[in-house]
């Protein structure tokens, strides 16, 4: 458990692009009702998620998108704006992740102005961050997500981001199979934390900063222990609704 800090533990589904109605509504059966000591949300794909914010109406968890346009309204074919994603039942989208920087063109620039437009409309941004294998052996771990938090800040204040989440997710661990060990992820969240408390250290201390890459029910609670890891996003063992419960038990 994320222990002796001020902030409540937050565990969120991402379902990328899984699932069918009938799948989901297996799901929701399954999963059942919320623990209180963990906040939960699920972010199914954009067609569920009307479904899926009326499946979860009394269950203490929370739904969100998986992506915003940085856009208002007009001529922009197949975008889906902050506003339409509140009013489908979202709280939550989940802004920068490192599939859609990598294979949509998502720059640090436009993660952050859809952090923004999403924060304007009232959603709670959950915003990616992490390296490439890469830049890892190269030692730009701290550089990069520097830079990509740097970005964020320039467009939302800290004081902002408090009931928003910030994730690291170091993408060689994404869908991998392989994990950060949890001494290292906690030495890239201390990081963002601190950055995040050279604007101001109280929010700062409110921000929860989530984990993400191969979290599965065997590593979550050690991970989930480290004083700076306040929960986790998780893709593949979110399919599973019994994983994805043993994964959220771990964050109480
Ligand atoms: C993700 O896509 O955000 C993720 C963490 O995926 P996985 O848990 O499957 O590594």
């Amino acid at each position: 458990m994320p222990g002796h800090s001020p902030r409540r533990s937050l565990v969120a589904a991402n379902w990328k692009m899984n699932g069918r109605s009938a799948e989901n509504r297996a799901w929701l059966e399954e999963f059942g009702r919320a623990g209180d000591a963990c906040e939960t949300v699920v972010c199914p794909p954009l067609v569920y998620l009307a479904q899926m914010a009326q499946g979860l109406r009394d269950s203490g968890i929370g739904v969100g998108a998986q992506n915003v346009s940085e856009r208002t309204a007009g001529a922009w074919t197949g975008e889906v704006s902050a506003e339409m994603l509140v009013d489908s039942g979202a709280d939550w989208v989940i802004v920068g992740h490192s599939e859609r920087r990598a294979n949509f063109g998502e720059t640090d620039e436009i993660v952050a102005a859809k952090a923004a437009r999403a924060i304007e409309a009232g959603l709670k941004p959950i915003v990616c961050v992490g390296e490439t294998l890469e830049q890892r052996e190269q030692g730009m771990t701290a550089s990069v997500v520097a830079r990509q938090l740097d970005a964020l800040l320039q467009r939302c204040p800290v004081e902002q981001l408090c009931t928003a989440a910030i994730a690291y997710e170091p993408i060689w661990a994404i869908g991998t199979g392989r994990t950060a060990t949890p001494s290292l992820a906690q030495e890239v969240h201390a990081a963002i934390r601190a950055q995040l408390a050279a604007k101001d250290s109280n929010s700062a201390e409110q921000v929860r900063i989530l984990y993400g890459g191969s979290v599965k029910p065997a590593n979550a609670a050690e991970l989930f222990r480290q004083p700076d890891i306040d929960g986790g996003l998780i893709g593949g063992a979110s399919l599973i609704a019994a994983d994805f419960r043993t994964i959220c038990a771990a964050a109480e």
